[in-house]
């Protein structure tokens, strides 16, 4: 592959000014690209280019694998970062990139396929001996629903093969379930997906999630940054993250690291990845592999003091991986809260000019954000607007410099999710590091006022 020059972020938020970050620190040249929507946002200010590819709506302009080629071929730009959610995981995106000697900033378009159907996925994970949750080998049909169900045992869980986003997901809690069950999950993944197969999983009472990141050269080489706990969800969408987790120990850590390091060896895996895992009374069960950034890397970056971007364009420009996995050092603890434009306890979207702006700052902090003072937040894309990261040498460290730095935040104009973490910072459970995934709905419910 030969070297990048000029790389086209295709995405706007954050992520875009993450990517750009990197960008100008590796001295190559960026190009954004935006809605009509977002002409006044970061990361167009602060790229060296920008090229409009269409109105608001973001199947029109930050979905619009034609219009973004067009930009990248008006630009000059040889690779694209596709950040996360939009094209990251699009395998046709990274084939028609392909077609034009672009370079896609990620795994080759066959690992984003294998691993973006999970019946596919599942298998592979299988073969790879990475260890799964107990389930349907393959498509769960009407006719074979109730049989698979008692040979798995109930409680069971009802999943799409296309899936994302917890959609099309359907609890069976015993035989009187399952048709009804898998008759709606397959019509809710067929209206979500425009793909009606479900396969089934034992469903798991209390666990927690937690997830490995990996990296690969695309040649056999691999390493795992360790692991981080996102059990801390709201309708399956992660709030608080951690790293290292709470529940784990160095044996533990290194063992499910080692166990995904060396698939991603198999597999030939290029560039960064993150492998999924419920976590229960000391198993781990995979549930998905993630072919792209995700929004919670900065913590890892955080205790390992690895730029994951800065790999990921090294990787994609043939330079292979900067660290073996005995010169990976894990240092203290990093929490990261996701801060939306929304009520902290309905969670309904709040739009809007933010007034005042104040980020914290001091060792340890960092925050990610696209976010100033007279920003007018648009409405048609997902509520997050920032996140903020904190390290400390301890999770107690941590967690104290963390009580310190929400006090600090201000964000006027809007309501953001900040008033929730500061209840969060001072719950016993929170402090002790005992949570599972049902923990903060459940939380929310019995607090509601
Ligand atoms: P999606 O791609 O839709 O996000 P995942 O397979 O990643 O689907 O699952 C999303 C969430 O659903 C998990 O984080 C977990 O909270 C829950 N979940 C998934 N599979 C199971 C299972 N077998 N048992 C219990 N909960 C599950």
């Amino acid at each position: 592959m030969p070297p990048i020059s000029k790389i086209l972020i295709a995405n706007r938020g954050e992520i875009a000014l993450r990517v750009l970050r990197a960008c100008k620190e590796l001295g190559i040249a960026s190009v954004a690209v935006h809605s009509t929507a977002d002409a006044d946002a970061m990361h167009v200010r602060l790229a060296d280019e920008s090229v409009c590819i269409g109105p608001p709506q973001s199947r029109d302009s930050y979905l619009n694998i034609h219009q973004i080629v067009a930009a990248c071929e008006i630009t000059g730009a040889d690779a694209v970062h596709p950040g996360y959610g939009f094209l990251s995981e699009n395998a046709r995106f990274a084939d028609i990139l392909d077609a034009h000697g672009i370079t896609f900033i990620g795994p080759t378009a066959d690992h984003i396929r294998i691993m973006g159907d999970k019946i596919t996925a599942k298998d592979t994970a299988k073969a790879l001996g990475i260890p799964v949750v107990p389930g349907s080998a393959g498509e769960v049909l009407p006719e074979n629903a109730l049989q698979i169900a008692r040979e798995i045992g109930f409680p069971v869980l009802i999943k799409a093969t296309a899936g994302g986003g917890g959609r099309g997901m359907k609890i069976a809690k015993d035989e009187s379930e399952v048709e009804e069950a898998v008759s709606t999950a397959r019509s809710e993944a067929l209206a979500a997906f425009g793909n009606d197969a479900v396969y089934m999983e034992k469903y798991l009472g209390k666990p927690r999630h937690i997830e490995v990141q990996v990296l690969g050269d695309g040649e056999g080489n691999a390493i795992h940054l360790g692991e981080r706990d996102c059990s801390l969800q709201r309708r399956h969408q992660k709030v608080w993250e951690e790293a290292n987790s709470p529940a784990l120990n160095v044996e533990q850590r290194m063992k499910i690291g080692e166990i995904c390091a060396d698939a991603m060896r198999k597999l030939k895996y290029r560039g960064a990845g993150t492998i999924e895992f419920l976590y229960e009374n000391g198993e781990f069960f995979f549930i998905e592999m993630n072919t792209r950034l995700q929004v919670e890397h900065p913590i890892t970056e955080a205790i390992t003091g690895i730029d994951l971007v800065h790999e990921q364009i090294r990787i994609a420009s043939g330079g292979g991986l900067s660290v073996t996995q005995a010169e990976v050092v894990f240092s203290g603890h990093a929490i990261e809260c996701r801060i939306n434009a929304e009520d902290p306890r309905t969670f309904v979207p709040s739009p809007g000019t933010i007034t005042h702006f104040h980020a914290p700052g001091g060792l340890g902090v960092r925050v990610d954000s696209g976010a100033y003072q007279g920003y007018k937040i648009p409405p048609y894309y997902d509520s997050l607007i920032g996140k903020l990261i904190v390290h400390g040498r301890t999770r107690v460290e941590c967690m104290m410099r963390l009580r310190r730095v929400l006090d600090e935040f201000v964000i006027d104009g809007i309501k953001t999710t900040l008033p929730l973490f500061q209840d969060l910072i001072s719950n016993q459970d929170i402090a002790n590091g005992d949570y599972d995934i049902h923990w903060l709905e459940e939380y929310l419910a019995r607090t509601a006022h």
